[in-house]
């Protein structure tokens, strides 16, 4: 190969001395791992003081300032002030707890740096046979396809695009919604994800496309409601195209009928896709995988791999069994983009599949958790996370002072502290005034919810560093801090 001149005038973003930049990054990743050693001593979240939030403003920089300054203000004004979610004891919202190899992985897929919208890579590889794996974990049949994308809201939008498209009767990559010969109508129970709401929204559906059908006691879609309200529907004159079954619901983890839903939506032809992103993945724990039985009958199925498999944000996917229906809703022509017959661009398109055209390769965290650790390990995990629910249900049902509040289905826990004397707004200003202390001492981050118009505290394991003992601990502080606040002033 011709030899290219060196020539310091030409700007590059290389390093001038890469001993140098050998040392820092080595040091970053030693810094990495003994924070993540440390973790457990460390608060697990805490309020950033005005005075660094100051540091953040001003212009952008017109000079360059040396990296390991840079990398000091990272260590010193970023770290303390992390959301937590790394942390043992948090359980706000359901999110996933992120783990050393992913985090390297990130580091290399940057490094690697390859595009993944498309061409002839072993990163293309990787990402293909991570869709594919994940497609055998869910049970979907051979063919089906899947598309890694940033988060499970955007994988529940690519199943409901494909949703919309394949029962819009018009072809609308050249007519519009307007074309449609008779309004569309999705269903969703009560407690379905707002990221459904938002997806009406971009899909030109409008809000009233979803219809919210009512649950029973346990938080689950109530069949007859459903039947009903597409009976209706149709009686109207509207096309009810699709079913939105949660598998694990975000205000308590309960599960929709799926396999009823399933043949409901055979009889009556409609598509049924299922919001997996807390459920879908316990189909890999030999315990719990009863609960979401029935998943692989979707027509669609939106996964969060940065819950389930605590992956480091972010990564979803989407999975569709009739492949056809999922290129055709995605793949638009152009003609800078043609497979070519030999060279780089001699591969499919794989933002055929999905919104995004540049693609990063969020697939090698995955591809090496996976192969890391085994889908075994990770069904154990996951049995974990509902044992450890089991365990603070258990809990709080001994407690006189405590309430369960919504039947434990898998790893979301929903209760209250409950002292006489006060009224429902009375508890919730009380129960707030817990979560709010819990956060800000750093002892634990939990977050809350209102069900059934009655306030509550909610805890979702979703962190493969929590133990026992941490949710012990957790009972115990907040009886503590329920009594002080009963102190007279
Ligand atoms: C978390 C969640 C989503 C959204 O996933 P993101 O990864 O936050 O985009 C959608 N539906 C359910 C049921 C969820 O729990």
């Amino acid at each position: 190969m011709a030899r290219i001149r060196e020539d310091a005038s030409e700007i590059s973003l290389d390093p001038d001395n890469w001993d140098e930049m050998r040392r820092l990054a080595h040091g970053m990743v030693d810094d990495a791992i003994a924070r993540l050693q440390g973790l457990r001593d460390g608060p697990v979240w805490q309020p950033m003081p005005a005075a660094t939030r100051q540091g953040f403003e001003g212009p952008p920089p017109a000079k360059g300032t040396p990296l390991d300054a840079v990398y000091a203000d990272v260590t010193g004004t970023l770290y303390p002030y992390a959301m937590g979610n790394i942390h043992p004891r948090f359980w706000g919202w359901y999110m996933g707890a992120g783990c050393l190899t992913g985090a390297l992985a990130d580091f290399l897929a940057g490094v690697d740096g390859t595009n993944l919208g498309g061409g002839d890579t072993g990163a293309a590889q990787v990402d293909l046979q991570v869709t594919d794996w994940l497609r055998q974990m869910m049970g979907f049949p051979e063919g089906a396809s899947g598309i890694l994308v940033n988060a499970g809201s955007m994988a529940n939008i690519v199943g409901l695009t494909a949703a919309r498209n394949a029962m819009a009767g018009v072809d609308l990559h050249q007519q519009s919604v307007a074309d449609i010969a008779a309004p569309l109508r999705f269903y969703a129970s009560d407690q379905v994800h707002n990221c459904h709401m938002k997806a009406m929204n971009l899909l030109g559906l409008g809000a009233k496309a979803l219809v919210r059908v009512p649950t029973d006691d346990a938080f689950q879609m109530d069949m007859d409601a459903l039947r009903k309200a597409i009976q209706a529907d149709r009686e109207a004159g509207l096309r009810p195209a699709c079913v939105i079954a949660t598998a694990g619901t975000t205000n308590t983890s309960s599960i929709d009928p799926v396999p009823e839903i399933a043949d409901l939506c055979g009889e009556e032809g409609l598509w049924l896709h299922v919001d997996g992103c807390i459920g879908a993945m316990f189909a890999i724990a030999p315990e719990s995988r009863h609960l979401v039985a029935g998943i692989d009958r979707a027509d669609s199925l939106a996964l969060d791999l940065h819950k389930g498999l605590q992956a480091p944000f972010d990564v979803g996917c989407a999975l569709v069994r009739d492949r056809r229906i999922h290129r055709a809703t995605f793949a638009e022509d152009a003609e800078y983009l043609q497979v070519a017959t030999r060279g780089l661009a001699a591969a499919e398109f794989l933002h055929d599949y999905g919104p995004e055209t540049s693609r990063g390769f969020r697939a090698l965290k995955v591809w090496m958790m996976l192969r890391q650790f085994g889908v075994e390990t990770f069904g154990r995990m996951l049995d974990q996370t509902v044992a450890q629910a089991r365990h603070l249900t258990s809990l709080v049902e001994k407690e006189p002072q405590l309430a369960l509040m919504a039947p434990t289905v898998a790893a979301v826990v929903c209760f209250r502290h409950e002292p006489d004397g006060l009224d429902e707004a009375g508890l919730r200003a009380h129960n707030t005034e817990i979560m709010l202390r819990l956060q800000e001492t750093g002892i634990a981050v939990i977050s809350d919810t209102t069900l059934r118009g009655r306030h509550c505290l909610r805890v979702a394991i979703c962190n493969h560093r929590t133990r026992s003992e941490d949710l012990d601990l957790l009972v115990a502080e907040v009886l503590r801090i329920g009594a002080d606040l009963l102190q007279p002033a």
